[in-house]
């Protein structure tokens, strides 16, 4: 594989695991697959993007090489994300919960 294929964005893993930490502990909104995506697209689109060049295909993510800074406001994002989707789900007309 080319090494140019080797790009990742690491903030897809980061992001994917912090929707599921904060999903873990919420029974009041809709976890379903579409909500779920929807909170993820949000929080991709909120923050900065970690591109760079993963070399024998190591995509998994330090979160402790980051600033403190950046760790504050991937959870802050992701509370948000969170928040907006659940008030707006997109998940058709059924029933929410
Ligand atoms: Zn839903």
């Amino acid at each position: 594989m080319a090494l140019i294929d080797n790009v990742k964005n690491r903030m897809e893993k980061i992001i994917k695991d912090e929707i599921e930490k904060f999903l873990k502990d919420r029974d009041d909104i809709c976890k379903c697959e579409q909500c779920k995506a929807d909170m993820y697209a949000y929080a991709l689109n909120h923050l900065p993007p970690k591109y760079v060049v993963s070399d024998r295909g190591d995509i998994h993510f330090k979160t402790d090489i980051m600033s403190v800074q950046m760790q504050a406001d991937i959870t802050r994002v992701v509370l948000e994300a969170i928040d907006v989707v659940s008030k707006r789900p997109r998940h058709g007309l059924k029933k929410v919960k």
